[in-house]
């Protein structure tokens, strides 16, 4: 069986790859596939959004695909920057400006008043129809300052007390385990094979 992931970021290929390889699915990219849409994420939801951009691809393979979204929610300012996460400082944030911008937003917010989380919703949709969504959610707090080299986004400042460390700090392979990514796509996979042997 084959399936085809609706990114461009490498790392998100090479992360679903290894999850689904036991599975015996083959993993091919929309770039593999010559399919060079950007799909619109005009979505609510994170759901809404990773439904959207498989079934647009899907249209265009013609082939079971799967495309995620993510971002990160911070309960003191009720869920933001959430769906809006890439470009919560503007059309063209880097990472340093949503991060910035993120500290200002929570300055003389108290440790115990900065709970966070990241959440990734991944859809699957087949070409009969079907589609399967699955949520993951990792949980931390924004810390006061950034730290650490490792990820992306707002990695550095999202502090995960169990680990005593942020996002950016802790090990690769560790993160690729306890992930939002990492727990969607599993339970993703959990459904998958209810679907493959049927
Ligand atoms: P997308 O799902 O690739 O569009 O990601 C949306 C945005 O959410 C990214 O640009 C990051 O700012 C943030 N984000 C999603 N996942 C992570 C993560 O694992 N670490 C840090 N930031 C993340």
């Amino acid at each position: 069986m084959r399936m085809v992931v609706a990114t461009k970021n490498k790392g998100k290929i090479k992360e679903i790859t290894e999850i689904l390889q036991d599975l015996g699915i083959q993993v091919v990219s929309q770039d593999e596939l010559n399919i060079k849409i950007d799909v619109v994420e005009d979505g609510t939801t994170f759901e809404e959004n990773a439904v959207k951009k498989a079934s647009e691809i899907m249209n265009i393979s013609k082939e079971i695909t799967l495309a995620d979204d993510s971002g990160l929610e911070v309960d003191y300012l009720n869920g933001a920057p959430g769906i809006y996460s890439a470009r919560y400082a503007g059309p063209n944030a880097t990472d340093y400006d949503n991060n910035n911008k993120l500290l200002k937003a929570l300055e003389g917010v108290p440790f115990e008043k900065r709970t966070a989380r990241f959440v990734c919703a991944i859809a699957a949709v087949f070409p009969d129809g079907r589609k399967i969504v699955a949520r993951g959610e990792c949980e931390g707090i924004i810390n006061f300052q950034p730290a650490g080299q490792n990820g992306f986004g707002y990695d550095p400042l999202f502090y995960i007390p169990e680990y005593g460390m942020t996002m950016a700090e802790i090990d690769p392979q560790l993160k690729n385990k306890i992930s939002h990514r990492a727990k969607a796509l599993n339970m993703l996979k959990e459904e998958l094979k209810k679907y493959i042997s049927l």
